[in-house]
């Protein structure tokens, strides 16, 4: 079978757990027969790099396992009330973002989306669940030039998972310089009032998830969140794969 079609049929929830002892996956790791519905093997899912003990609110790693906030966060909190993140931003979390954003293997994406949207979910079993989920989105120039929104894939399968909708009614309406090639302080300027808002009133009072691959300042983070609280929205939570420390 074709690959592209066996990935489609494997990671289709019609078929169940199965399909996998006929068509067993291949760990996008180590290539050695992966889990049933996920393309990784269980040794290499438990190596991956965890968050561990991070900050509430920007989830940045923090060492001191009495500490709840981290000294960015003690200092000014931002726009969004919590982040949920699943792994640091290293290896190799990081080539598989990488691969997936920047050479279009939907297998890298699908894979991490599974593992995270099955943590977010059990995040949310003692708090309340956003209202909504969104994806970060791209400009339509760069949506054009990558051919897809990364972070769409994602918000489908947190969506699913944590059985929330997908609100679709905001845009990048400005197109921004690439956040990592800027100074941490420009990140901030070079991200005001890029994101609009279409629908407002759907979301008023409302808390908001927004769906991003990798938090790195939260510049884009803070901006988005912003954008959403001023259009009336209660709360905004961010929900990430990954993370960088600091
Ligand atoms: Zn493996
Ligand atoms: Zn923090």
């Amino acid at each position: 079978m074709v690959n592209g079609l066996k990935d489609l049929v494997r990671n289709s929830s019609n078929f169940g757990p199965h399909i996998h002892k006929l068509f067993p996956g291949q760990c996008v790791l180590c290539n050695c027969v992966s889990q049933p519905l996920l393309d990784m093997c269980q040794p290499c899912e438990m190596s991956l790099p965890d968050i561990g003990h991070h900050c509430q609110t920007c989830a940045l790693p923090i060492s001191d396992a009495l500490d709840t906030h981290c000294g960015v966060c003690l200092q000014s909190l931002p726009p969004y009330s919590r982040t949920e993140a699943c792994w640091i931003y290293e290896a190799p979390v990081a080539q598989l973002i990488a691969g997936y954003k920047y050479h279009r293997r939907l297998s890298y994406g699908i894979t991490l989306a599974k593992i995270a949207s099955i943590k977010f979910a059990s995040a949310y079993i003692q708090t309340k669940k956003p209202d909504f989920i969104t994806a970060t989105p791209l400009h339509w120039k760069r949506h054009l030039y990558r051919g897809f929104n990364q972070c769409d894939v994602l918000t489908q399968y947190f969506s699913q998972q944590l059985q929330v909708p997908i609100f679709t009614h905001i845009k990048r309406s400005k197109p921004t310089k690439k956040q990592l090639l800027l100074p941490a302080e420009e990140r901030q300027v070079n991200l005001k009032d890029v994101f609009s808002i279409g629908k407002s009133d759907a979301i008023a009072g409302k808390l908001i998830a927004v769906v991003d691959d990798v938090m790195t300042t939260g510049a884009t983070a803070k901006s988005i969140s912003q954008t959403f609280l001023d259009a009336g929205a209660r709360e905004v939570h961010i929900l990430v794969l990954a993370r960088t420390p600091r």
